[in-house]
C-alpha cells in the first residue's frame, strides 16, 4: 500500500510532504504550519457496519492502519491499540431523548478524553524514537487534562523526557496532582500566566533554530497530528454502537477548546462516517461561534476563565487546519490570508458559547431530571445539543452522542457545591491525595524557559 503523505497547512505547493513518522515527530511543520493528510482514506459503509461486532481496539486498528501504512507493520500497530485502549467507553441512553447518549470519555488513566489521544500517539512516538536511536524531549502546553494525560501516557518510557507547562492558577488541584506526582522523565513548569502564556512559550521554542539545534523536540498538544487521527476513532467507534444500520446520519456534540476534539469528528466524516452536523458548543471563549456570525474572526485575548477550565482557550490552535479544509488558509499568527467557504463551514458546524452560568445550571438539571451526571465540559456539550434540538425539532430522533471529556470527580468541589454530594473517586485519582507533589515555578519569561530547557537537557 502507499504510504500516506502529510502537508504543512503553511505549504500551499505542498512541496515538503512527510510520512507520519516525520509528522509525529516533529509536531509542528518547520515552517510552523500544522500537518493534515494529503486524502482521506474512506472506509466504505459495509467495513463501517461491521465496526458494530468489533472492539475498540479493533476500530482504532482499522482506522490508524490507513494511516500509518508502509511504516508501521500492521502487527505492531494492533499490539499498540491493544495496549492503548483497554478500558471502557461507555453509552449511556438518555431516557426520553430518541437516540441521544452521553460518550463517556472519561475511564482512561488520567480520567480525561485526552487519555486516548495521549495513549496511542505516546506508544507511536515511542515506537519510531526507538527505530531512530536518539533522545526526544517533548513540549506540552496544559490548561489542565492535556498535561495530566501526555505525562502519564509517557511516563516512564525510555528515550523520552517531558516538560509540561500549566498555569498555575488555572488547573484544579486533582489535576495538578496527576502532573506533578510522576516525576522521572516528567518535569512539571507551573506558569504563573494563563494557558496561552504556556501555549505561546512552547510555540516559540518550535520557532527557535537554536534551541532546536541542541535540543530535539516534539509536540503532544493537539498541533501534534498524533493528536488528531486517534481521536476520530470514537467517532466511529459511537456510531457502531448507537446505529448497527448508518441509515439515518448522525450528531456529535464537542466541548471545544482548541478544536482537536472536533477535527477527530471531522475526520471521521471525511472517511466515510454519515454525520448530519457537527456541534461545536464551547465557554465564555467565543471566538469560533462569533466568527461563525459575523464572519470576523478575532482572537480572545487574554482568554477567558471559565469553569469548564480545559476549553479556556482564546484562539483555538486547530482553526488553522479546519480553514484549510474550507479551502481558506489561516497562518500561525490567526490571521487568515486566504478566505474560506464560510457558507460550507456554516452548513456543516453549528457553534454557541454557553456562559458558566448555563453550564452550572445544566448541570443541576440534568441530575434532576434525568439522573445524568455531568461535570463542566460535558454540560457545555448537553446545552449545544439542546439548543441544536430546540431551534431543530425534526432532528431530535436521529442518533446521537454527546460527548463527556472528564470525570465529574475531577471538578468535586464544583459538583459538591451544585448537588450537594461528590462524586466517586475513580481509583487512578484517588491514589494520587497520598503521592508527593514536585515542579518548578516560572514566571511569563520566554528566556528564564529556554534557559531551564537546555540546562535540564544537558544532564
Ligand atoms: C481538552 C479538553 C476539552 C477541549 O478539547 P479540545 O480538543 O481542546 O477542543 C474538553 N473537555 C475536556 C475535559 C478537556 O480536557
Amino acid at each position: 500500500m502507499d504510504r500516506m503523505l502529510f502537508y504543512s497547512t503553511n505549504d500551499a505547493e505542498r512541496s515538503s510532504c512527510v510520512s507520519i513518522r516525520e509528522a509525529l515527530l516533529l509536531g509542528l511543520a518547520p515552517d510552523r504550519g500544522l500537518y493534515l493528510p494529503e486524502r482521506f482514506p474512506t472506509v466504505l459503509r459495509e467495513e463501517l457496519t461491521g465496526y458494530s461486532e468489533m472492539s475498540y481496539a479493533e476500530i482504532a486498528f482499522r482506522i490508524l492502519s490507513r494511516y500509518t501504512a508502509g511504516v508501521l507493520d500492521d502487527d505492531v500497530l494492533f499490539e499498540l491499540c491493544k495496549d492503548a485502549y483497554s478500558f471502557e467507553v461507555p453509552l449511556e441512553p438518555v431516557q426520553g431523548s430518541g437516540k441521544a447518549h452521553i460518550l463517556r470519555l472519561d475511564q482512561g488513566p488520567t480520567a480525561s478524553f485526552k487519555d486516548f489521544a495521549a495513549r496511542m500517539m505516546a506508544r507511536l512516538i515511542s515506537h519510531f524514537i526507538r527505530e531512530s536511536g536518539k533522545e526526544l524531549t517533548i513540549l506540552t502546553a496544559t490548561s489542565g487534562d492535556t498535561g495530566a494525560a501526555v505525562a502519564s501516557a509517557f511516563s516512564g518510557v525510555l528515550g523520552i523526557k517531558v516538560v509540561v507547562l500549566f498555569p498555575i492558577h488555572e488547573v484544579s488541584r486533582r489535576q495538578r496532582l496527576q502532573m506533578t506526582t510522576l516525576g522521572g522523565n516528567v518535569t512539571c513548569l507551573a506558569i504563573d500566566g494563563k494557558f496561552d502564556d504556556c501555549q505561546a512559550m512552547v510555540k516559540r521554542a518550535f520557532a527557535d533554530s537554536e534551541l532546536r539545534n541542541r535540543l530535539n523536540i516534539s509536540s503532544a498538544n493537539s498541533i501534534n497530528i498524533g493528536r488528531l487521527l486517534p481521536q476520530s476513532v470514537y467517532y466511529f467507534y459511537a456510531a457502531s454502537r448507537i446505529s448497527k444500520t448508518l441509515k439515518e446520519p448522525l450528531l456529535f456534540s464537542i466541548p471545544s477548546g482548541n478544536f482537536g476534539d472536533m477535527m477527530g469528528a471531522m475526520i471521521a466524516w471525511k472517511m466515510g462516517l454519515p454525520i448530519k452536523k457537527i456541534l461545536v458548543p464551547v465557554n465564555g471563549n467565543d471566538a469560533f461561534p462569533t466568527y461563525l456570525a459575523t464572519g470576523n474572526y478575532r482572537k480572545i485575548e487574554p482568554s477567558r476563565n471559565c469553569v469548564s477550565n480545559a476549553m479556556n482557550v482564546g484562539h483555538p490552535s486547530n482553526l488553522a487546519r479546519l480553514v484549510q479544509l474550507y479551502g481558506g488558509h489561516m497562518d500561525e499568527t490567526g490571521h487568515i490570508r486566504k478566505l474560506l467557504d464560510l457558507n460550507a463551514l456554516r452548513r456543516d458546524i453549528f457553534s454557541i458559547s454557553v456562559s458558566d452560568k448555563e453550564t452550572r445550571q445544566t448541570i443541576i438539571d440534568v441530575w434532576n431530571n434525568k439522573k445524568i451526571l455531568l461535570e463542566p465540559h460535558g454540560a457545555v456539550a448537553w446545552k449545544g445539543y439542546e439548543s441544536w434540538i430546540n431551534n431543530h425539532p425534526e432532528d431530535a430522533t436521529l442518533p446521537a452522542a454527546i460527548l463527556e471529556t472528564a470525570h465529574p470527580a475531577k471538578f468535586h468541589e464544583e459538583m459538591e457545591r451544585l448537588l450537594g454530594f461528590e462524586p466517586e473517586l475513580p481509583p487512578s485519582l484517588a491514589l494520587l491525595d497520598h503521592s508527593s507533589e514536585n515542579y518548578t515555578q516560572m514566571q511569563v519569561n520566554y528566556d528564564t524557559f529556554k534557559e531551564f530547557l537546555l540546562t535540564r537537557a544537558s544532564k
